[in-house]
């Protein structure tokens, strides 16, 4: 069975109902849209057509996105809920699922042996007891250990038949200098990293049980195992997380097991030092807020500074929350004290910012702090929370907004105004283009021209309907040598068509959607379904 086949046997209505309560319009389903606040419902499903859109916000999409989208799963995993969930016999072809499926089945086989041994070794359950961790917590997190003699893991997987070069792809051996097999992880309390939907061990993360460096060790990565797009607990988190749109971001997985036993089941960790971009935007999709709960010792703070820049320019709402010094939710949890309060706690961005700029006590120190205050607040996608963001803070030290805002540093990368000149001659461009094409004209007078950012492409737009385009090239010396540079690009012209021509169109439909009849709505919401299938 493919996808597409799986997909026709899903009642995409049943499915949404769920999470959104849905009235029927015409051949369509009507509901609040769960992706944005609204108080009257813009959100649309078409039983007919599978798929889902939201007038509002655009979110838009078919059973298996919404599913990838509200429980924060892979398109795979997504895959296999919908299988699961509707009853629907569904295999991967054989291929791909035996090539990785025996890749699982190994882990699995390595995981239950840490497990095991975990139970026979009290001084690795002592060590857990005397952090604190109760036993339904060393259940839940499935963890285990590792023995410190050389090979016994290897030797225990080779008689199961699999072979060692497997072993060393998935990082559970190591060969020695002297051609010797070694187990990766030895005399290590060992934390399994699962999938997002919980399903398999991707890889582990091992801390030393004693003395001995590197207290934490994790797996390598492996045909399976991406440490970077991989988020501790997300597995146990996920509900929680959707539930209130919010995640809490913590260092270790210690401070991770030390959040959910204090009921805070929201709580994920990066694996290994710094959080990336591939692992917060998985969190994205179901979350808007993220709490930073790191150390506030010095490397702590420096680590929390790099975490929200990188949340901040995804989109998210960021809060930092500070602890007592050098102390850590483990530490917490160690102790039997609780950690409250996180949602009040939290310092977002100007705080955090006017804590450090009214701890520093020289002048240029201050400019330090405003400049990198301006880093950050540069980051944010949403224009207008950046300015809301550069205003909070010029207020709360008395300078003015505008005075704030230029005072950037030289960035590295391109400026926001190079940017922004690239983002206006590319859409005169596209514009250019979808006109040169010829066969769009129709299309063309659809578009609403409040799409345009730029007042050259909106004059372009007009003179395009009016139909005196090429009178105006003669005459305006500027739109002449424009026309020039856009021709020049021409081969590319019918891929830019196919990808801007649909989203303006969408645009331009969703800004006149107020003003349209139910009538009209339904013929737009079809066109609209049709473009965004044909996209993909
Ligand atoms: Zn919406």
């Amino acid at each position: 069975m493919t996808v597409d086949e799986l997909l026709k046997q899903v009642d995409i209505v049943e499915l949404i109902s769920e999470k959104v309560e849905l009235k029927r319009v015409g051949s369509q389903y009507r509901g609040l849209c769960p992706f944005h606040r609204e108080k009257t419902p813009s959100f649309y499903v078409s039983p007919d057509l599978g798929v889902y859109h939201c007038f509002g916000c655009g979110a838009s999409g078919n059973a298996i996105t919404f599913v990838m989208e509200t429980e924060g799963l892979s398109y795979r995993e997504a895959v296999e809920y919908l299988a699961r969930k509707f009853n629907i016999p569904f295999e991967w072809e054989k291929k791909r699922e035996k090539k990785e499926g025996d890749l699982y089945d190994i882990m699995d086989l390595a995981h239950n042996f840490f497990v095991e041994r975990l139970k026979s070794h009290p001084p690795a359950l002592n060590y857990l007891h005397e952090r604190g961790v109760k036993d339904e917590f060393i259940l839940r997190f499935q963890i285990g250990y590792a023995p410190p003699d050389g090979d016994v893991l290897t030797k225990y997987l080779i008689s199961k038949g699999v072979g060692v070069d497997k072993l060393i792809q998935l990082g559970l051996t190591r060969r020695t200098e002297d051609g010797r097999f070694l187990d990766f992880f030895r005399g290590r309390i060992m934390f399994p990293v699962f999938s997002h939907d919980g399903r398999f061990v991707l890889g582990f993360s091992g801390r030393i049980l004693g003395e001995g460096e590197p207290k934490y060790l994790n797996s390598p990565d492996s045909p399976i195992f991406k440490k970077g797009e991989v988020l501790f607990g997300f597995n146990l988190a996920r509900r929680a997380i959707v539930r209130k749109r919010s995640a809490i971001l913590v260092e270790g997985q210690m401070d991770v097991i030390a959040m959910h036993q204090m009921g805070h089941e929201n709580t994920i960790a990066s694996l290994g030092t710094a959080i990336t971009p591939e692992a917060l935007k998985r969190l994205k999709r179901i979350a808007d807020t993220l709490y930073i709960l790191y150390d506030s010792d010095n490397a702590g703070l420096k680590a929390a500074h790099r975490a929200m820049n990188v949340a901040v320019s995804l989109g998210f709402t960021v809060y930092i929350v500070l602890l007592d010094k050098g102390s850590d939710p483990a530490d917490y949890m160690r102790e039997g004290r609780h950690i409250d309060n996180i949602e009040k706690n939290g310092y977002n961005i100007t705080d955090f910012y006017r804590m450090f700029y009214d701890r520093v006590k020289t002048v240029e120190g201050r400019g330090r702090v405003l400049k990198s205050f301006m880093e950050t607040v540069n980051l944010m996608p949403d224009p207008v929370m950046r300015q809301l963001y550069i205003k909070e803070f010029a207020d709360s030290i008395g300078i003015s907004a505008d005075l704030l805002e230029t005072y950037s540093v030289t960035p590295k990368t391109p400026s926001r105004y190079t940017e922004r000149e690239d983002r206006v001659l590319d859409e005169t461009y596209a514009l250019w283009a979808i006109y040169r094409s010829g066969e769009h004209s129709d299309k063309l007078r659809e578009i609403d021209e409040r799409v345009f950012r730029s007042t050259v492409t909106v004059e372009l737009f007009r003179a395009m309907l009016r139909g005196d385009l090429e009178d105006r090239i003669k005459e305006d010396e500027k739109l002449a040598s424009l026309s020039v540079l856009l021709e020049s690009r021409r081969e590319t012209f019918e891929k830019v068509v196919e990808d801007v021509l649909h989203s303006w169109l969408v645009r331009s439909y969703e800004m006149k959607y107020a003003q349209l009849s139910e009538e009209e709505k339904e013929k737009y919401l079809a066109l609209i379904y049709e473009l965004k299938r044909r996209k993909k």
